[in-house]
């Protein structure tokens, strides 16, 4: 268990803490760990928490996913264009598969605690929190 000194939403987002606690973390092992940053904890280890909502919660995750790839892949695609002056097509095709899989592991966690702060229907309990260690 962490104890974060800070409990804004914003740093509980960025450090992909538990929304109802924002001390216990989400996932197992940081994101550059490349063999274990999927892993996820099915409770919070502070609060209890369950994490997956209802079987499958997670699956709306994907569209998360999806919006942060299309908005890397129009910031590569404006980079290459009008930085590089338009490269060959070769260019562009090994620069996005390249990013995606370098950030696979920051867009596979990012949606998770996106998704579960926006549609996880849980509201954060400063009374769970206070007894932080
Ligand atoms: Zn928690």
């Amino acid at each position: 268990m962490s104890t974060p000194t800070k409990k804004s939403i914003n740093n509980a987002i960025i450090n992909a803490k538990c929304p109802q606690c924002r001390a216990g973390n989400m996932f197992k092992h940081n994101w550059w760990q490349v063999t274990k940053f999927a892993k996820f904890y099915q409770h919070c280890p502070y609060c209890n928490l369950r994490f997956d909502r209802e079987p499958g919660f997670f699956h709306g995750a994907m569209f998360i996913s999806y919006a942060m790839i299309v908005a890397m892949v129009t910031t590569a695609w404006f980079i290459l264009y009008f930085v590089f002056g338009n490269p060959a097509m070769e260019v562009y095709m090994y620069t996005i598969v390249l990013l995606n899989i370098v950030l696979l592991p920051i867009f596979f966690r990012y949606s998770r605690v996106l998704y579960l702060y926006a549609f996880g229907g849980v509201k954060f309990n400063s009374q769970i929190s206070k007894h932080s260690k």
